[in-house]
């Protein structure tokens, strides 16, 4: 972990945004021992500033600040190891996810980058069904001003055929809407 901190009982209000957060989520921090099997089959934990097991302890101590401000809810990958690895049954995956909307939703985002990505993936599924690779790619440069980043990597995978340059669409794109149409019922974005 980076700066020291200093440990006092934790507030009501994190206690209560605690609680909200693993409900979302459907599993409790408080079942974690520590043991860090997480974090040892973690395949981008190299990058993160807090390891996963780092993170349900910073949220067993009630520091929800720096839980949501911590790189590392951005750099996971949602590929669920960890969840699946955890011998406490811990859904660490998913409180990751739930710390990342709980971020987005109070607009605690470092960088400006990461938040333009997650939207322009997001707005790919709600349309699409899926990811647009090549729409995600155009959208983030546009909106980071970094209009040909990644182009010499593009134009030879789109020859290859392993980049549409058109959208393609699932069918029951209607059961998608309904997703993001509860998501946001429910308070989400
Ligand atoms: S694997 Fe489970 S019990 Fe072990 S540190 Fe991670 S969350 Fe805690
Ligand atoms: S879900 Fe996230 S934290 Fe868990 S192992 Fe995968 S990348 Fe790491």
């Amino acid at each position: 972990m980076g700066k020291a901190l200093q440990l006092l009982p934790a507030s009501a209000s994190d206690k209560a945004l605690l609680a909200r957060l693993e409900e979302e989520a459907g599993t409790s921090a408080k079942l974690c021992y520590q043991c860090g099997k997480c974090s040892a089959g973690c395949p981008v934990g190299f990058a993160m500033d807090n390891t996963p097991r780092q993170v349900i302890r910073l949220l067993q101590l009630g520091l929800l600040n720096e839980a949501l401000d911590a790189q590392s809810i951005w750099i996971c990958a949602s590929c669920e190891t960890c969840s699946a690895r955890c011998p406490r049954g811990v859904d660490i995956a998913a409180l990751m996810d739930a710390l990342r909307r709980e971020a987005l939703k109070q607009g605690r985002i470092n960088d400006k980058k990461v938040a333009v990505f997650n939207q322009a993936f997001l707005s790919g599924v709600k349309k699409f069904g899926r990811t647009y690779e090549a729409g995600l790619l155009m959208q983030h440069n546009l909106l980071t001003g970094q209009l040909f980043k990644d182009a010499e990597l593009g134009l030879p995978m789109m020859k290859r055929g392993k980049l549409s340059i058109l959208p393609e669409k699932i069918k029951g794109r209607d059961q998608i809407k309904k997703i993001f149409d509860r998501v946001k019922e429910q308070g989400g974005e």
